[in-house]
């Protein structure tokens, strides 16, 4: 049976500068895998070369098996892929609830449907329904990170893909949001979750690939990889392990 969401040899670039050098992966229906690295690795670059953002060629990214490399962002988004962007970039001036509309509409003229609804969001996250008439610039980084989280989710993934949600966010925020994945793979969706903090990544995740320099250096089961195996994979062979 194919991956849900699989890379085969992917390589993307910046103009002249590369920064993948040919990653393969898989994500089955369902499950949550985790990508970490340190700064500059590729991370990012992964999730925008899936969601059609860079030029990369079709058979690099397979939906069910399909090729989809390459393809525009809303058909990606209409074949069941979502992001959860770094920086979160809502829509500013609007508010709460107008930010998830624009989720509904667009999951409804690309003909999306599924279980995410309002309510259903007002539950995951109860703050959003408290301030749905709020303007988005006056909530807490938290609160931000949840309504970009209910965008994304509003457009009926089948594969959340998340890039650093945790970032800049208080401890006990970040615990509150990770705290939503397991709901959300309730619905059947499957997570791929870009996080810096390695041991929340590991506890988030069934499985991970560590990525250095756009390439991936390490994968296996979250729960089995060892401290010292992430370590080198992290930082290359010679360096200490953290
Ligand atoms: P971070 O945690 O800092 O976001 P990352 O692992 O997500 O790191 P990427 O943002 O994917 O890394 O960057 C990978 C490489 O590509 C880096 O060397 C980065 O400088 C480069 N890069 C990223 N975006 C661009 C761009 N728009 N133009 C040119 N180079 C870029």
């Amino acid at each position: 049976m194919s991956a849900l969401l699989s890379t085969h040899g992917l390589v993307a670039r910046y103009g002249d500068f590369q920064a993948l050098y040919g990653i393969d992966t898989e994500v089955g229906e369902g499950e949550a895998v985790a990508l970490i690295g340190a700064n500059g690795a590729g991370k990012s670059t992964f999730l925008r070369a899936i969601m059609g953002l860079l030029p990369v060629d079709p058979d690099m990214v397979r939906i069910d098996g399909q090729p989809m490399g390459g393809t525009p962002t809303d058909r990606m988004v209409q074949k069941g892929v979502a992001i959860v962007p770094e920086g979160r970039r809502l829509f500013r001036g609007m508010t709460v609830e107008d930010n998830l509309r624009v989720a509904i509409d667009r999951a409804e003229h690309l003909g999306r449907s599924g279980g995410w609804s309002l309510e259903r969001l007002h539950k995951l996250f109860p703050i959003l329904r408290d301030k749905a008439r709020t303007p988005v610039q006056s909530l807490s980084g938290g609160q931000q990170q949840m309504v970009s989280i209910g965008r994304a989710l509003l457009c009926q993934p089948r594969i959340l893909l998340c890039d650093e949600i945790s970032l800049g966010l208080a401890p006990k925020v970040i615990r509150e949001i990770y705290a939503a994945l397991p709901e959300i793979r309730a619905q059947g969706t499957a997570v791929i979750v870009v996080e810096q903090d390695v041991g929340l990544a590991q506890s988030a995740s069934d499985r991970l690939y560590c990525m250095l320099e756009g390439r991936v250096t390490l994968s296996g089961r979250s729960d089995a990889v060892t401290r010292d195996q992430i370590g080198e994979a992290y930082f290359g062979a010679g360096h200490a392990v953290v």
